[in-house]
Parts: C-alpha cells; sequence; structure tokens
C-alpha cells in the first residue's frame, strides 16, 4: 500500500508501471537521437520510433501501424481528429452526446464559428446514448452530417458503449459520407480492442490512463477514410505530415510498454475478472449497509473498474476532503471539474437533480488495485459516510 494512501482515482490518472519507467529511462539514456536525422542516431531513434508504433497498432487493433499518430495525449488526439475531419469542409452538423468530455464539448462549441454546428443526442438514466435516436439523425442529416463523434466509455460513471452498436453507427455514418470518431480514452487496459472491426474512422487515447506517462497519447487513423488529413499542428512532416514537431520518443517508448502491458491484461479474461470482483465487492457492502446508496449506469453496460455512486444526504464534496484526508483517494466527477463546484454535466444528462449529483462519488480501480485496499477503503469510506449522516440528522 502507498503511504500517501489508497488510490481509487484511475480513471483520472493511473500510476506509471514500473516496466514503463524503465522504457522511458531507457529511450532517455540512450535514444536521444531526432527520428528525421540521416545519421546512426537518427536511425535508432526511428527504429525504436516505429516498434512503438507497431505496439500501439496492436493495441488498438488496427491494421496497419502506418494508421497510428503520436500526439500530446488525449485532447490533442481528439482535437487532431475534429481538426481533420472539419476544416475546410462546407457548413454542415456533428452529431455526439450529452455525456461527451470537455475535450470534445468545448471544442465542438469553436467550430460553430466555422458554421459547424453539433446536436447532443441525450442519454437514459444508466447514462446509455440513445443509439436509435442518432441511428434516425444519421439518416435524416443525411449529407449535411460531417462527423459522428462518441466516448467508447463514460469517464465518470462507466457507461459503456457495446462494439455491436459502434459498428451500426459508423456504418451508418459512412454511407452518409461522413465520419466517425470514437474517444477511447477509458478503454486501454479495461477492454479489448478491435478497432479494425468496428468500422471506425479515427480512435482517441492517452497514455496516462492506463499507467504511461502523461503528455502523450496517440491518434488511429484508418488508411483511406479521409482524402486529406489537414494537421492541426504544422510544420515538419514528422508523422506523415499528420502531426508536426519533434516526437516525444521518450514519452512515446512510454506509452508502447503500457500499450503491450495494456493490451495483455485486456485480454486476460482472469485478470479483468479480479478487477471487477473487487469493484463488485466495494458496491455490495456499501449497498448493504446504506440501502439508498445508488449505483450509476449499472442496468447498463459499463467498465468493471468503474464505480459511480449517490449516497442520498451526504455531501459529497465534505465527504471526497474527509476521504482525501483519511487516505482515500477518489473522486467526485471528472476530475478536471473536482476544482470548481458546477454539478457535472454527465449526471444531470443522465436525469440525477444537482442534489443528487453533488451527493455522487466515484471509485476507480486499477489491475494495480488490491483487495486489501479495498477492504481499507471500505472499512473508512462506512465509517466517514456513517459519521457524516450522523452530524447531519444530529445524532
Ligand atoms: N476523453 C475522456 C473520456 C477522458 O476521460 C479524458 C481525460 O480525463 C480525455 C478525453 C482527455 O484526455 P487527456 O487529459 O489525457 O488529454
Amino acid at each position: 500500500m502507498d503511504e500517501r494512501g489508497i488510490y481509487l482515482d484511475n480513471n483520472a490518472t493511473t500510476p506509471v508501471d514500473p516496466a514503463v519507467i524503465e522504457a522511458v529511462v531507457d529511450a532517455l539514456e540512450h535514444g536521444f537521437g531526432n527520428p528525421s536525422s540521416q545519421h546512426r542516431f537518427g536511425e535508432e531513434a526511428r527504429r525504436s520510433l516505429e516498434a512503438a508504433r507497431s505496439s500501439v497498432a496492436g493495441l488498438f487493433g488496427a491494421r496497419s501501424s502506418s494508421e497510428i499518430v503520436f500526439t500530446s495525449g488525449g485532447t490533442e488526439s481528439i482535437q487532431t481528429a475534429l481538426f481533420a475531419a472539419l476544416s475546410g469542409r462546407p457548413p454542415g452538423v456533428v452529431l455526439t452526446s450529452a455525456t461527451e468530455h470537455a475535450a470534445v464539448l468545448r471544442p465542438l462549441e469553436r467550430w460553430r464559428e466555422q458554421r459547424i454546428d453539433h446536436e447532443r443526442v441525450p442519454v437514459d438514466r444508466d447514462g446509455r446514448i440513445d443509439v436509435e435516436r442518432l441511428l434516425e439523425r444519421v439518416a435524416d442529416l443525411g449529407p449535411r452530417l460531417r462527423l459522428v463523434t462518441l466516448h467508447w466509455a463514460n469517464n465518470e460513471t462507466g457507461a459503456l458503449l457495446l462494439d455491436s452498436d459502434i459498428e451500426r453507427l459508423s456504418r451508418a455514418t459512412r454511407a452518409a459520407g461522413a465520419l466517425f470518431h470514437l474517444d477511447a480514452v477509458q478503454i486501454p487496459g479495461k477492454l479489448p480492442m478491435r478497432i479494425d472491426g468496428l468500422g471506425v474512422d479515427l480512435a482517441s487515447i492517452s497514455a496516462h490512463k492506463f499507467h504511461g506517462p502523461k503528455g502523450v497519447g496517440a491518434l488511429y487513423v484508418r488508411a483511406g477514410a479521409l482524402e486529406r488529413f489537414p494537421a492541426l499542428l504544422t510544420g515538419g512532416p514528422q508523422e506523415g505530415d499528420r502531426r508536426a514537431g519533434t516526437p516525444n520518443l521518450p514519452g512515446i517508448a512510454g506509452l508502447a510498454r503500457a500499450a503491450e502491458l495494456a493490451r495483455a491484461h485486456a485480454e486476460d479474461r482472469a485478470a479483468r475478472a479480479r478487477v471487477r470482483d473487487l469493484r463488485d465487492l466495494l458496491e455490495a457492502e456499501l449497498a448493504s449497509r446504506f440501502s439508498e446508496a445508488r449505483v450509476n449506469g449499472n442496468a447498463g453496460p459499463r467498465l468493471e473498474n468503474t464505480s459511480s455512486i449517490t449516497l442520498p444526504g451526504v455531501d459529497g464534496e465534505l465527504l471526497l476532503m474527509t476521504l482525501a484526508s483519511e487516505g482515500v483517494a477518489v473522486s467526485g466527477g471528472a476530475a478536471c471539474s473536482s476544482q470548481k463546484r458546477a454539478p457535472s454535466h454527465v449526471l444531470l444528462a443522465m436525469g440525477l437533480s444537482e442534489e443528487e449529483a453533488s451527493q455522487t462519488v466515484r471509485f476507480s480501480l486499477s489491475r494495480r488495485t488490491t483487495e486489501p485496499e479495498i477492504r481499507r477503503a471500505l472499512a473508512i469510506v462506512l465509517r466517514v459516510v456513517e459519521d457524516l449522516q450522523a452530524l447531519r440528522t444530529g445524532r
């Protein structure tokens, strides 16, 4: 157990795997060449860059490593995808959902200035995207549709799109002559990714969400999906002219090692079941002690590591702070929104009231979470919640 406490906030970021640290340090020590250089140092750097690309293609389940573009993380991958799909295109519409990450929703607001509008399709009480409604909108919009962008899984609740639904949506989108981008940031290490079979055009990931370093990620670009690929970052011809700038080789070496480990974990059913059983234990114990506790999204498909729990009568902010002081690291929604007190747009879109949203905490586990950690965290959570309830009722 880490002396700083029990870390159950893995959808925000993950501890870096020791094997990843080794790969980063090795690249820093030995792989300093510029992959664009013509000498031996450059050639070695080029070779490690291409080996890394192949590992990341393997994680995605891509057909070819030429379909992988390295970026600075999830946010840049997403904006690169939006830019490539939308820039220079006639006015039109983007379809998305109400529960997407701010890294998608905020740039879409800006695209309105270019007369590219967007519609946010609603989700149900369990965070399920209304796939039928989306398919109808795809058909209605026809040639006015430019892009469909959806998250594979939601970071706050773990609510998940099924592979079969992604396939239906990507097929319909292609038939309408538009592109399909998948925000896959929460998927590596949690589910096997067979991106080629899903038929999506673009997909984004970020290394720090799967035990890799921060500030590095990748964008999958299906071969032949885009006639032209206007780059968001222009300058040198790196990444096949799709992302200029000398690549972050140490970060990419870490991303590649993390990708190999994430892929192995996601393909290992027993290892995944261990994480799910720990999550289920947490939920079962909380539900047995607090009958009014509700697990958000539990009637729909969801990630096996994530638990978003609303505890009526408990001030989530106070709970979070008290747990933090007792060494249990959880989150009250998206990490980025936990600094400001605005209620989570994800929970509101699922029909929770502002009060219910403020009474919600998110536990997110990783392959490194242990049973003693969960049992210890549970003992603390149960005690703290009881104390807060007693404080409120004055008992
Ligand atoms: N998309 C989702 C679903 C996320 O959870 C996150 C990060 O929380 C992002 C995008 C942005 O990724 P990054 O912060 O690595 O740029």
